[in-house]
């Protein structure tokens, strides 16, 4: 099959996915799979996630016999994603200023695709190929969740997700979500006010004792949404919180949760009105765990030995945010995370660079041909 990266990508961004809503992009990406020789499936991951669609992986067979190896992109896209017009200007695509560009995750997509087929399409002697492009990463990693894992035959594989081409992220934190929900007493502000408890006032105390930010190199914490009340005249009665914390060290994640959390416990006990004690919900929920792989990892190496197979300097790093690659590590296969080229991602100035798009297809595909050695 005759296919250019660049009018691919480009096809691909031109197809509306914001997460649930990945239909139209999957049935065109599994007629693309089908097309170039792959045995396609679905998964109901949907069922449980509310999508359109599930989770969609391919199966090239190889003529080398070798335990496969696993491709992996979303095909969700962040809002605003909904008629993406991208337009080439000088050496970049970018959208035209409305929308976000998609090449979170389209370009891991496009060089995916794109990668398989020069090896398919040069007749290369290569290795079972895996491909796995999911649903509804951007909103939770729903996708990945869900995922039915005994589909997947690899032990290894590459999720391409990240910035610069030859750019390996090789770990990741860990993220506890709090969502808390305090209680106190409602009451008219100017009649009676010794008559209310305020959640407002019990809400600012806890979070001014909680630890905040950066506490350390491999942690952070942050309080990011605060909504109360209904009325200036009222003294409110509930306040919802939401924060999160992470770390690549989990004692220490655990640490900065229970400090968040003792914040909120020891403030509302301080809280009486006769009968009437503030109360709070509190609710940790394990978002993703932290994954680190070792510089002499043969995930690693074989990605360094393709960088330099293809005349880039191999860079690895450990990442900050959780991705499908967390969950795919903590369902026993091993993975690490491949710059594609996106910029400014989660912003209408999102872009990639030409370039990016073909040396990221050219990753892939070094990927493969040094893995089927
Ligand atoms: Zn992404």
């Amino acid at each position: 099959m005759k296919l250019n990266v660049i009018d691919y990508f480009i096809s691909l961004v031109k197809i509306d996915s914001e997460s649930k809503n990945e239909k139209a992009v999957a049935e065109q990406l599994a007629k693309d799979l089908q097309e170039l020789g792959a045995e396609i499936k679905f998964d109901n991951a949907n069922e449980k996630t509310g999508g359109n669609v599930g989770n969609l992986y391919g199966y090239f067979p190889g003529n080398i016999d070798k335990t496969p190896i696993l491709f992996c992109a979303h095909m969700d896209t962040v809002v605003p994603g909904i008629g993406v017009k991208p337009q080439i200007k000088e050496d970049r695509i970018v959208s035209d200023g409305t929308t976000v560009l998609g090449a979170d995750d389209k370009s891991g997509i496009a060089e995916i695709i794109c990668g398989i087929n020069e090896i398919l399409s040069e007749g290369k002697d290569h290795a079972p190929i895996e491909v796995l492009f999911t649903i509804s990463e951007e909103i939770g990693l729903l996708g990945a969740k869900r995922l039915d894992y005994s589909m997947i035959k690899s032990k290894i594989g590459y999720a391409l997700d990240s910035h610069a081409v030859g750019e390996l992220t090789i770990g990741a934190p860990s993220q506890n979500n709090l969502k808390i929900t305090i209680h106190g007493k409602k009451s008219h502000a100017g009649a009676a006010p010794e008559e209310g408890v305020n959640a407002i006032q019990i809400a600012a105390k806890a979070i001014a004792k909680m630890p905040m930010g950066r506490i350390d190199e491999e942690t952070t914490c942050n309080i990011g949404i605060i909504n109360g009340g209904n009325a200036t005249n009222i003294v409110p009665d509930c306040v919802k919180i939401q924060g999160e914390a992470r770390s690549h060290n989990p004692e220490k994640l655990q640490k900065v949760t229970d400090q968040m959390v003792a914040a909120i416990n020891d403030t509302v006990k301080d809280f009486k009105l006769g009968d009437f004690k503030a109360t709070a919900d509190i609710n940790v929920e394990t978002e993703y765990h932290a994954f680190l792989l070792s510089e002499d990892d043969p995930v690693v190496k074989l990605s360094n030995a393709a960088c330099q197979n293809i005349g880039i300097t191999p860079k690895t790093n450990v990442g900050g945010g959780g991705s499908d690659v967390n969950i795919f590590n903590k369902n026993g296969l091993k993975m690490a995370i491949c710059g594609s080229g996106m910029e400014n991602v989660h912003t209408v100035d999102e872009f990639i660079k030409l370039d990016s798009l073909t040396t990221g297809t050219a990753w892939v595909k070094a990927i493969i041909e040094e893995y089927s050695k």
